[in-house]
């Protein structure tokens, strides 16, 4: 006979962790397979995080997991010129992603669930009444199967290639994010810096359609700097996934698209997903009905359904800017008011902040430049939002 869980989780990175550690919290038994000899590694996110997120989700990193705090966005157009937004408030670290993740899972086995390393999870069959896979070469058996396998069970349509290295250089600020984008260089995208230490920086590209190495090495190459890893992953900016059930499979983190499709951020959203699915999973087991797993859908879009939409729609119109409408956004939003009321925002919920900040004038300017029904929606939007606020 197999060995039999409640859950069986494909994947040991944040999404599989934080799933398993809430389940098991809820009194299930789970066993997570990471097919890497080690948690967390190879590393390959940049770990920018908001500590206030993570607090609301219970999942503050501890002091040796943190290796930097922000002080300032730095966005730059093409042209060279750049404005600052003050991130003090905003309360944004930059994570050392391998020692967070060895701490969700330190969390997740103290609470019962077993994690297993250097086993991939193969061969999975649903039958009506459970799950069986294969585990680093055993056969198990489980009420329910969690995909948290990340981009390899992401929609496709949504992958971008990246490229990131981790440099030292003299030019780097400490406390300073930067992000560079630039319609011709890193279409639908941006190039980024990364402070994690005194001259330490993680420095990546993406964009549609280009090569991402050839990228970074261009936008680096006037930078003197020294090269001490380098990394290639695909991010994912695709939106949530259209299922996140099918049968006995829940998916969780970027298997389910719980990324912002406007940075790719995706430690925060992953987490939040992971625990709504835990929680609808248990109640499914506990009730032995499987029906209760279309909670999990709802919950998600009662919290995120409206940024997600407003970040999609954002990250359209960008995708749609010449380098001159990125210069011209510039003028619109490289204004002391909206500089001050991004600082005050929130990063998690970056587009309903941008939005709020623009306001319906700044979303009419943004209008003039690019006329697509995405900016049109947005307007209507915000001005719903604000005729209901003076009711
Ligand atoms: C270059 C880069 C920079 C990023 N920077 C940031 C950032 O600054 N801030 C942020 O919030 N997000 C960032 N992200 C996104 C973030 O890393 C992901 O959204 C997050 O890690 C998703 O977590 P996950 O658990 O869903 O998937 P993943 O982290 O992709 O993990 C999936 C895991 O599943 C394992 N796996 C796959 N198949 C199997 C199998 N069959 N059996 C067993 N194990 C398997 C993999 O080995 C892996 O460990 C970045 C991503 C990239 C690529």
């Amino acid at each position: 006979m197999p060995r039999r869980y409640d859950a069986v989780i494909a994947g040991g990175s944040i999404a599989g962790l934080a799933f398993a550690s809430e389940a098991a919290e809820l009194g299930l038994s789970v066993l997570v397979a990471e097919q890497h000899e080690e948690i967390g590694e190879p590393e390959k996110c940049d770990g920018l995080v908001s500590l206030r997120g993570l607090r609301t989700l219970g999942y503050l990193p501890r002091t040796e997991a943190v290796q930097n705090r922000v002080s300032t966005g730095l966005i730059h157009s093409p042209d060279g010129r750049s404005f600052a937004v003050n991130a003090t408030a905003l309360e944004v670290v930059v994570l050392d992603r391998s020692a967070y993740d060895k701490q969700v899972a330190e969390t997740a086995r103290s609470r019962g669930a077993e994690v297993l390393t250097g086993s991939r999870v193969t061969e999975v069959v649903q039958g009506r009444d459970e799950v069986t896979a294969t585990v680093g070469g055993e056969k198990v058996a489980a009420a329910y199967l969690v995909d948290a396998t990340g981009p390899a069970s992401a929609p496709r349509s949504g992958i971008l290639p990246a490229a990131k290295y981790e440099i030292e250089a003299d030019w780097v600020r400490e406390r300073v994010v930067e992000v560079f984008p630039d319609a011709q260089k890193f279409p639908g995208f941006f190039a980024w810096v990364i402070p994690f230490g005194r001259h330490l920086a993680k420095v990546g590209a993406a964009g549609m359609g280009t090569n991402p190495f050839k990228a970074l090495d261009a936008f680096l190459s006037d930078k003197p700097h020294t090269v001490i890893r380098k990394v290639s992953a695909p991010i994912y900016v695709g939106g949530p996934a259209p299922h996140f059930v099918a049968g006995r499979t829940v998916f969780v983190g970027e298997s389910a698209g719980q990324v912002k499709p406007t940075t790719a951020g995706g430690i925060m959203t992953s987490i939040a997903g992971a625990a709504m699915a835990a929680r609808r999973v248990a109640d499914a087991v506990r009730s032995g009905e499987p029906r209760l797993l279309g909670g999990y859908r709802r919950d998600w879009d009662a919290k995120f359904v409206r940024e997600m939409k407003a970040m999609l729609r954002l990250r359209r119109v960008f995708t749609k800017m010449s380098n001159r409408d990125i210069e011209t956004l510039f003028n619109v939003v490289a204004t002391p008011k909206i500089v001050m009321k991004l600082a005050r925002g929130d990063f998690d919920f970056h587009a309903s902040a941008l939005l709020g900040a623009l306001g319906v004038q700044g979303l009419l300017n943004v209008a003039k430049l690019v006329a697509t029904s995405e900016v049109r929606a947005l307007l209507s939007e915000r001005r719903a939002a604000v005729s209901q606020q003076s009711i």
